[in-house]
């Protein structure tokens, strides 16, 4: 028996990947987050397959079924919102299945973050504004490290992409107005990918009231940052006068390229 991790995407069932997709309709049994995976993934499942909701289930619960299944042959999918590795409290599963010995591997997936950039048809990194992205959380029922405190993270003024933190939209206004100024441009992603999405745009200085006045308090990004307004350089790996690794520059024949256009070219597409 051999169990799978599997990201389902951010809602849109057609935002699994191909292997997930491949692995869930051979799956025989299938545990899934029941408040945030759309049940349309499902549809990639057999019709025999067994599927328990996990949203009742605490980790025992989760991990006697792999107890259970652990002589038989077979898979288990454990279908996971967005990208396991965010949020996803897997690690502890993982500990349980190498003490257990059972066999298991992860198949990444679209997370929310990724999903609302497009919604937003935003690039998260744009030159001369922004070169990082911070992925966290503000405080909740959950802790989050002293060092990480959203006013720590703050001072940098990078593009700042929050989860599990809208039922908190006051603290962490509160919190992120000590750095960015009020006019720093945010956005609200509510279930990105979903047919019922729904973005709202406003200002760090009136985000709470805005977000108070929509209704929305879960399954929603916070998104904060100086990108999202119109006003950046144009990226260098376009530019005609630059060159790297792939193409000479027309304006800079002959210029070698850095490690660094090596790196971009990478990653822009
Ligand atoms: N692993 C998931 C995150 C799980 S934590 C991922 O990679 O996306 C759950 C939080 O994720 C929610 O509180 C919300 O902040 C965010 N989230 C999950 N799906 C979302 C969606 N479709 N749109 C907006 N936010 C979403």
């Amino acid at each position: 028996m051999k169990v799978y991790f599997i990201g389902a995407g951010p809602g849109d069932p057609e935002l699994i990947t191909v292997k997930g997709s491949r692995i869930l309709s051979e799956a025989d049994v299938v545990i899934y987050a029941g408040s945030l995976v759309s049940p349309e993934v499902l549809s990639w499942c057999r019709k025999d397959a067994v599927i328990m909701d996990s949203a009742s289930m605490d980790l025992e619960e989760v991990c006697r079924v792999y107890g259970e299944k652990k002589d038989q042959g077979g898979t288990i999918v454990r279908l996971h919102t967005g990208d396991p590795s965010l949020f996803g409290a897997i690690q502890e599963q993982m500990e349980y299945l190498r003490a257990e010995e059972i066999d298991y591997e992860i198949i990444p997936g679209v997370s929310s973050f990724q999903a609302a950039a497009a919604a937003l048809e935003q690039e998260y990194t744009l030159p001369g504004v922004s070169q990082s992205l911070i992925i966290s959380r503000v405080e909740g029922r959950t802790p989050v490290p002293e060092k990480e405190d959203l006013e720590v993270l703050a001072k940098s003024r990078a593009t700042m992409a929050l989860f599990l933190s809208i039922a908190h939209i006051d603290r962490v206004c509160e919190k992120l107005l000590t750095s960015y100024p009020e006019e720093t441009p945010a956005a609200i992603v509510y279930r990105a990918s979903w047919p019922d999405q729904k973005i709202l745009r406003s200002r760090l200085g009136e985000l709470a009231q805005t977000v108070k006045e929509s209704g929305i308090t879960r399954q929603a990004l916070i998104i904060v940052g100086d990108v999202l307004d119109q006003n950046f350089e144009y990226s260098k790996l376009y530019d005609p006068a630059f060159s790297h690794g792939w193409r000479k520059g027309r304006l800079d024949e002959g210029a070698e390229n850095g490690e660094e256009s090596g790196a971009e070219s990478g990653k822009g597409e």
